[in-house]
């Protein structure tokens, strides 16, 4: 049954570069209604078939920094020299509409979400093998090899991470992962918590 929350859940996502996280998040997207992705800013160059506003929000560094000032980003975290980062305001506003909001960022954006937003959830994505993640970096044919050793290196400090989040899901297969999440979400949504609104008619 499908009821109109009155507050989104807030799911962070979060594993290395070249998991697969695009595609399940795409799919996930497809199947699931009421959850927002949050559309990242960065200083990074778009990669081929990127688009701004879609994929990230590509800006310049000065503009990012403008946004630190003022603070009107909810995380940030420098990542292979560049900056990338979630604006409060466009997740704010669709949370309190009830819509579920979707992060895809890294482990120390992550841990900041996690001390100040208590109620969100918390999970990190995998692939089958290590080998495998270098295979998929190099398949991706996007970048250099220095900037691929440079993304292997820094996936293993993020392994590291992982015992801070809730769930570890498994990119093997896209649609083993996507039912993974699909089943995560749908426990979150289940909780006593979560369903007080309709909680108090039995009251
Ligand atoms: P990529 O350059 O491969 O698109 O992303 C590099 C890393 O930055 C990924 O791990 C991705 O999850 C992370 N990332 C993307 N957007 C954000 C953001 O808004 N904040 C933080 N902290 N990390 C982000």
């Amino acid at each position: 049954m499908q009821l109109k929350k009155e507050k989104g859940q807030l799911i962070v996502l979060s594993g290395p570069s070249g998991v697969g996280k695009s595609t399940v998040i795409a799919e996930l997207l497809s199947q699931r209604k009421n959850v927002y992705f949050s559309v990242s800013y960065t200083t990074r160059s778009p990669r081929v078939g990127e688009q701004d506003g879609v994929n990230y929000n590509f800006v310049t560094r000065a503009e990012f920094e403008r946004m630190i000032a003022a603070n009107e980003l909810l995380e940030y975290a420098e990542y292979v020299d560049n900056y990338y980062g979630t604006s409060l305001k466009a997740i704010q506003q669709r949370l309190d509409e009830g819509t579920d909001v979707l992060l895809d960022i890294e482990v120390q954006g992550a841990a900041k979400v996690r001390q100040r937003c208590p109620g969100a959830l918390f999970i990190f994505i995998i692939p089958p093998s290590f080998e495998e993640l270098s295979r998929r970096l190099h398949r991706r044919n996007t970048d250099s090899e220095d900037v691929i050793a440079g993304r292997l290196e820094k996936a293993k400090v993020e392994f590291r991470e992982i015992p801070n989040y809730d769930y570890l899901v498994i990119n093997d297969k896209v649609s083993g992962a996507v039912a993974e999440i699909e089943a995560i979400l749908t426990a979150a949504e289940c909780r006593v918590d979560s369903r007080r609104s309709i909680l108090r008619q039995f009251a």
